[in-house]
């Protein structure tokens, strides 16, 4: 049964310089036709099932209009939810106001969640951000007010020519803020990016690898370190993440949104022109037990928990020991093991994907 959903609202008002998403300037007429197409998408595929998470990402959700946001939430009112139901939108601080929070509380949404990124100006102007430390302070407390207790902030780190002490500015105007959770993203240089076709340098390796210790070490006095680069109060790890995480299969709505379903990953097409004909499905890999064992391990491991054994054996009926070579990874200690889970040592965290390798599917 699936009980995640992911929907992809792509609009935004500026374009930032290492944004890698699909993402277009917003644009009422397109908002229109995509909503329109979103609505077919989700009325072809959604089974009824009752969402314990729903997750409006983007793109920038929170610059649709305040009439959008509402034939959004109307299209979106079709998934049954329950008292429980985590319900997130992603928003920006210059696109948001007291008429769409009111909006927010209307239809629901009980977690907000911020890409504040820095404050620092340098940073901002490299990245082509504008968010401004006042109106961050504000909105956070009108959201309050409004009874939000449920807010994520995201942090980026590394970013080209950042010193130790931006780095320092950022995490304490973060964590001044209090969020319930907090999301590390260290920044990369992708290509077709603006900082790759401006050839701008990404940070040194020994210094990304320092910035992370130190995001670590601060946030843990006060957040539980739960995943690789996510952090949060107790009771307030992101559950729309942790499905991902834990394997689960969950839907996926929009341009370039991907699910997992019925056995297979399905990633919508990237182009929104095609989005909006309704065509849809991009690419498709039918996935057998092995991949789905390996997924189960790639995923579980970026969790600190780590991967559940019983709940290995209960999805594919066999142990982990038997399914790979786990005994050379305890071996030379780049796997933990414990009465109940499999997990990656803290410490090794930052290099895990050299770790995870080892579980993917030859
Ligand atoms: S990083 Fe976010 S706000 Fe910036 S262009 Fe990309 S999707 Fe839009």
């Amino acid at each position: 049964m699936i009980k995640h959903t992911y929907i992809h609202i792509p609009f935004c008002h500026s374009i930032c310089s290492y944004c890698s998403f699909c993402k277009i300037l917003y644009n009422h007429k397109y908002v229109k036709l995509y909503l329109e197409a979103l609505k077919n998408e989700l009325n072809h595929i959604y089974q009824g099932e009752i969402q314990e998470t729903i997750y409006i990402g983007g793109g920038t959700p929170s610059v649709l209009d305040v009439n959008e946001l509402e034939q959004l939430f109307k299209i979106l009112s079709k998934l049954k939810k329950d008292t429980f139901t985590e319900y997130t939108i992603e928003c920006n601080f210059s696109s948001l106001n007291l008429e769409k929070l009111l909006l927010f509380k209307k239809y629901g949404i009980n977690r907000l969640s911020f890409g504040i990124e820095s404050i620092s100006d340098k940073n901002l102007k490299l990245l082509e951000r504008e968010e401004q430390k006042n109106q961050i302070v504000e909105l956070i407390k009108l959201a309050r007010k409004l009874g939000f207790n449920n807010i994520n902030l995201d942090l980026m780190y590394a970013i080209p020519k950042e010193t130790m002490s931006n780095l320092d500015e950022d995490l304490e105007f973060i964590m001044n803020l209090n969020p319930e959770h907090i999301s590390t993203y260290s920044c990369m240089i992708e290509p077709n990016t603006k900082l790759y076709l401006n050839k701008v340098k990404a940070i040194d390796e020994d210094l990304d690898f320092k910035m992370y210790q130190k995001i670590c070490n601060k946030l843990k006095k006060k957040y539980i370190h739960y995943e690789i680069s996510n952090f949060a109060k107790e009771q307030y790890q992101s559950k729309h993440n942790l499905g991902y995480w834990k394997n689960e299969e969950y839907y996926g709505f929009g341009v370039s949104a991907s699910s997992y379903r019925n056995n297979s990953r399905y990633t919508n097409t990237k182009s929104i022109t095609k989005y909006i004909k309704g065509e849809y499905d991009y690419y498709h890999e039918l996935l057998d037990k092995s991949d789905k064992m390996s997924y189960e391990m790639i995923l579980g491991l970026r969790l600190l928990e780590g991967v559940s054994k019983k709940n290995f054996f209960n999805k594919f009926q066999q142990d982990i020991k038997d399914s790979f070579d786990i005994d050379s990874l305890l071996e030379k200690k780049l796997l933990n093991e414990s009465k109940t889970h499999y997990y990656i040592n803290e410490k090794d965290l930052y290099i895990s994907n050299s770790i995870l390798v080892e579980f993917i599917k030859e």
